[in-house]
């Protein structure tokens, strides 16, 4: 079992960073120029209300806690050797925009990370579900461990953003499973992958091409529908 990043501590302390962002969004008149990714970045969008904000916080735990159990029962299964302990977190302090990653902590524990800006983006709990599986398939498939050193060098959270396209896609084939065995539907979550802005140029540089993307969670999810009948 698990010790679940969604305690009752933790909800709260949830809704609070929430509604603090949104009390601290800058309008995009304010912002300091070449910087689009603040702690809010809903791309120039009246500020989220706290019943929104509130919203995001509960669709963020419903599917966090759904997601967590599959994918480390699968995780078990495909990769019994490794750390399969997963603990689900929003970042609310890296400067990366909209984004989500996987990455260790000291004790090697595997972390799933969705920042503040993302979970801004995302319209419903599929999206949140398909962003977590699909990180927490690059542990399982040891995407981490796999890279490139000269991608190593650029440090844990960024590293884990520029995998290879091969290594997105096949986060993307794992992550339809996991997404869709927690009882989401992965068609529908993958969408919020095609809204997300490059601000930066570089950070999603390296994925693949949507369609060749789409391609691949549509043949997997048909698979796994196939099989479930
Ligand atoms: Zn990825």
């Amino acid at each position: 079992m698990t010790a679940k990043a969604l305690r009752p501590r933790s909800f709260i302390a949830l809704i609070a960073v929430l509604l603090l962002a949104a009390c601290a969004a800058p309008s995009r008149d304010t912002a300091p120029t070449g910087r689009v990714t603040t702690g809010v970045s809903h791309q120039g969008a009246a500020p989220l209300s706290p019943a929104d904000m509130s919203l995001r916080a509960q669709g963020f735990i419903y599917a966090a806690s759904q997601v967590e159990p599959v994918a480390e029962r699968i995780c078990r299964e495909r990769a019994p050797q490794r750390n399969c302990d997963f603990q689900i977190v929003i970042d609310d302090q890296s400067d990366i925009g909209p984004n989500a990653y996987q990455t260790l902590d000291r004790s090697g524990r595997p972390i799933v990370a969705i920042t503040l800006p993302l979970l801004f983006m995302v319209a419903n709990s599929d999206e949140i579900a398909f962003v977590l599986a699909h990180e927490a398939a690059h542990h399982i498939e040891g995407h981490l461990e796999r890279r490139s050193q000269s991608v190593a060098q650029l440090g844990e959270i960024l590293g884990s953003m520029v995998y290879s396209k091969e290594f997105e896609l096949q986060a993307d084939a794992l992550g339809t499973l996991i997404a869709a065995e927690a009882g989401f539907d992965p068609l529908r979550g993958s969408a919020l992958f095609f809204r997300i802005p490059d601000p930066a140029g570089r950070i999603l540089s390296s994925h693949p091409a949507n369609a060749e993307r789409l391609d691949v969670i549509r043949r997997t999810y048909a698979n796994y529908m196939a099989r479930r009948s």
